[in-house]
């Protein structure tokens, strides 16, 4: 049928394709992707030839309109380049579009980095957040991870091999005390996943350059017993002021 089909992809292990995946690349009209080289390769894992039609960050709104129009009568799958389409990847206005003008929307699952990460850290995952890929100017990096601070939930972002340090050391001063985890080439040969105290996780990467794809995560903020807390004394100060 006509549409659109949102279909996640492997993260590098071509193995983790799924069979309704494969079936919808197979039947579908045309596929939209980023890099159309990287999805050509896919294909060619499959054996299959498709219409690959560029759809990124720089789609214009005209390219979008191309799509839709597509979609009334044909069946277009919307891959990335890896894992599943609009997570940290374009697509958002396209389903948006999609939905708004009543063409059919599906969507496969399939693999997602922040959720193999999350899987594989050990840290508590019944609350978490994803938040991306974190700024790379320093204030604006600092100002987010301030502001993510108390939220009591494990926090998951995309970072590269190159910034993780700078990002390690930027949680050691503004969340000083959280159990952080860095997960690497998450289900290819050289798969890791370390947890531990930002300054532990520095001292290993200072000595082993990482490489590869990251998915950093930081664990909910811990309530000491003994610890100071600073909101019920000031509650506590303010019911004493309150004039009886
Ligand atoms: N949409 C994708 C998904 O669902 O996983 C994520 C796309 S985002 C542009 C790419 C980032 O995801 C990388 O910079 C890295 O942080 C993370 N990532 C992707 N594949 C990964 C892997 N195999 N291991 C660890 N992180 C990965």
């Amino acid at each position: 049928p006509s549409g659109l089909y949102i279909v996640a992809t492997p993260i590098g292990n071509l193995g983790d394709i799924t069979l309704r995946a494969i079936d919808v690349l197979r039947r579908c009209d045309a596929i939209a992707c980023e890099d159309t080289r990287v999805t050509a390769k896919l294909l060619r894992h499959l054996s299959l030839h498709k219409p690959l039609w560029r759809y990124d960050d720089h789609s214009s709104a005209e390219d979008r309109d191309r799509l839709l129009d597509a979609m009334r009568s044909k069946s277009v799958a919307l891959v990335s380049d890896a894992g599943t389409p609009l997570i940290s990847d374009p697509g958002y206005r396209l389903v948006r579009a999609a939905r708004d003008q009543g063409i059919a929307v599906t969507s496969l699952p399939g693999p997602s980095a922040a959720i193999v990460g999350l899987t594989l850290a050990g840290l508590p995952n019944d609350r978490f957040l994803f938040a991306g890929f974190l700024p790379v100017k320093e204030k604006a990096r600092n100002d987010m991870l301030l502001e993510l601070a108390r939220i009591p939930a494990t926090l998951i972002f995309y970072e590269s091999a190159q910034r993780l340090l700078k990002s390690l050391e930027a949680i050691a001063t503004a969340l000083p005390g959280r159990e952080v985890a860095v997960a690497r080439e998450l289900t290819k040969l050289h798969e890791e996943c370390r947890t531990g105290t930002p300054e532990a996780l520095i001292a290993h990467y200072t000595n082993h350059p990482p490489k590869g794809e990251i998915v950093l995560m930081i664990g909910p903020p811990v309530e000491e017993s003994g610890a100071i807390d600073v909101d019920a004394l000031l509650i506590a100060a303010m019911e004493h002021d309150k004039p009886s």
